[in-house]
């Protein structure tokens, strides 16, 4: 099992999407997403904000909030899924899986090809589109674990 994230051009990436969506490229829009590429930890909009206030002091909660929402429509950053408020946001869009510690809210990616190659029932597939498949594993991290005593 590989828990690496795959090399990929981020930044390209995020051009083209942008360019495919007609979303112009301006510096806050550039910051905000260096800033949510940059953390591993599936940031809120919350802890986004915090980074890039440090290099954009005058912006505001609600501008960086709003650009992730809208991000996260354009499917240039994933939200991660059932984790409900607040939003945790996924930068990685290339096919992983999580795995969530109950304790300290920690989730951590990990790369798996036979979980990616799991088949989709039958049934839903006839009724639904799917467009991405994601095995969440939850349980204590090794953090958790070795802080016990
Ligand atoms: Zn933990
Ligand atoms: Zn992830």
């Amino acid at each position: 099992m590989s828990i690496r994230r795959p090399k990929e051009n981020m930044m390209a990436r995020f051009k083209a999407k942008c360019e495919e969506h007609g979303l112009k490229i301006t510096p806050q829009r550039t910051v905000i997403y260096e800033e949510a590429f940059r953390s591993k930890a599936h940031p809120t909009a919350n802890a986004i904000y915090e980074k890039v206030r440090i290099k954009l002091p005058n912006i505001s909660f609600d501008t960086v909030n709003r650009t992730l929402i809208s991000f996260s429509r354009l499917g240039i950053l994933d939200i991660v899924e059932g984790y409900g408020d607040p939003r945790r946001y996924d930068p990685d869009l290339s096919p992983h899986h999580h795995f969530r510690c109950v304790q300290c809210a920690r989730i951590i990616d990990f790369y798996e090809k036979s979980f990616d190659l799991i088949d989709i029932p039958e049934k839903i597939s006839k009724m639904f589109k799917v467009t991405d498949k994601k095995v969440v594993l939850k349980g204590i991290c090794d953090k958790c674990q070795n802080s016990k005593t």
